[in-house]
């Protein structure tokens, strides 16, 4: 990797570079991984990274936080890598956040497993009529006195038929709207919970669309209070959104080392592609692009671990701004590489298809300008 002079910016202590050096170096050694069966390399990389350590700050237990910049990191190095690798790190976290965030030290016993790799966790919020929409969530948890019954369907969610256990966000209805959702913690082999179709996307991880018909799940594993869920859902994005920021900052980073070599390597009129000033003026946006990422997704993650209830202002931008950006960074990586751009299995062909959905989940670009939006006039 060209430029880590970002590693000495004062939003990162001295943890931070020593993390970031192991999990280069793990990195290095470790990937890519082959993609060739997505649910085979997810389990694999999941196990690894729990093997290896990295896992650890996928969650937090009460008593520890999650450290938002360690999480940035993770996900910016193992994107740069791997996108599978970025994706099965991730799931942890999300997975689980409302675990590490609100739940009991009884549900919070997932977490040994998730952080040793041993389980795979989901998030599953989005539904067929709800995924910008959150608060029209119409899955159904009915109270039927020490436990509630659950009914309805959630759509495209990761790690949906390969994870042991899914945050699932239902309508309990104490009030209409976002006041009438609950948090559960729901174990994938719970009876009635049907994995009902699989979904392949650009970027192939696993994805599903998956039935509950009547899953019990006992009181004891809601997650917080009943009609908190909305709030909890929120706060977990809070915490995520900027890693999938880091994450797409990964994929530049890649796109503009690969740029790099490819303008310094490649003759073309009798000179390097880089002494073009036309690409010269590209390489100089997406070197722009790259560190107003970074300094973006640096200032969210630097503000949570201080100590800042919310950061949603924070999170978006660097959001919206990361994923948008690498999209374009990305395109000129395509465009200077010529047809081997668009060769499928090069690198930058494989960066292309991964990026888009970034700009779609947790929050569509469009979202986050209205959050921001709403955040600057209030
Ligand atoms: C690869 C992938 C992985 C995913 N993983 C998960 C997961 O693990 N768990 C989970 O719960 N969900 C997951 N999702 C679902 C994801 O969060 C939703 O796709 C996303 O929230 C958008 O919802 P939708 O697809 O229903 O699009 P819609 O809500 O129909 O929105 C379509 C488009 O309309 C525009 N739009 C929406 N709202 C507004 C607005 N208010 N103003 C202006 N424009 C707007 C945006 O451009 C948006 O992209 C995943 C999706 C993908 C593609």
């Amino acid at each position: 990797m060209a430029d880590q002079s970002f590693l000495n910016w004062p939003f990162f202590e001295d943890r931070h570079r020593a993390l970031h050096a192991e999990l280069e170096s793990w990195a290095s050694a470790n990937l890519p991984v082959d993609h060739s069966d997505v649910d085979q390399a997810c389990k694999d990389l999941v196990a690894a990274l729990g093997k290896a350590g990295f896992l650890q700050y996928s969650g937090a237990k009460q008593g520890e936080t999650l450290d938002v910049r360690s999480l940035c990191l993770i996900r910016e190095t193992l994107a740069r890598h791997d996108g599978l690798a970025d994706f099965a790190f991730a799931m942890q976290g999300l997975g689980t956040g409302a675990l590490s965030l609100f739940g009991t030290p009884d549900q919070q016993s997932w977490l040994d497993k998730t952080r040793a790799g041993e389980a795979l966790s989901a998030f599953a919020l989005s539904e067929p009529k709800s995924g910008s929409d959150v608060a029209n969530i119409e899955l159904s948890a009915e109270d039927k006195g020490n436990h509630y019954v659950l009914n309805g369907e959630k759509t495209w969610i990761s790690n949906g038929g390969i994870a042991n256990v899914y945050t699932v966000f239902a309508r309990t209805g104490e009030a209409p709207g976002a006041k009438g959702l609950s948090a559960f913690v729901v174990p994938a082999d719970s009876e009635g919970l049907e994995i009902a179709e699989r979904l392949d996307v650009i970027a192939p991880h696993p994805l599903a669309r998956l039935k509950f018909n009547n899953v019990h799940v006992p009181k004891t594993d809601m997650i917080g209070d009943a009609g908190a869920g909305f709030k909890i859902a929120m706060s977990v994005l809070d915490v995520f959104r900027s890693t999938v920021g880091a994450a797409a900052l990964g994929f530049a980073r890649r796109a503009l080392d690969e740029t790099l070599a490819r303008a310094k390597s490649r003759e073309l009129f009798g000179a390097p592609l880089a002494e073009l000033q036309m690409v010269q003026g590209h390489i100089a946006d997406m070197a722009l692009d790259v560190d107003a990422a970074a300094l973006l997704i640096y200032r969210a993650a630097w503000t949570k671990d201080m100590g800042a209830a919310r950061v949603t202002r924070e999170a978006a931008m660097a959001k919206l701004y990361a994923t948008d950006k690498a999209q374009e960074v990305i395109d000129k990586a395509v465009q200077i590489h010529g047809g081997d751009g668009v060769r499928k299995g090069s690198i930058v062909e494989s960066l292309y298809r991964e990026i888009r959905a970034l700009r779609i989940y947790e929050g569509a670009s469009d979202v986050q300008k209205i959050v921001i939006a709403r955040q600057t006039l209030s």
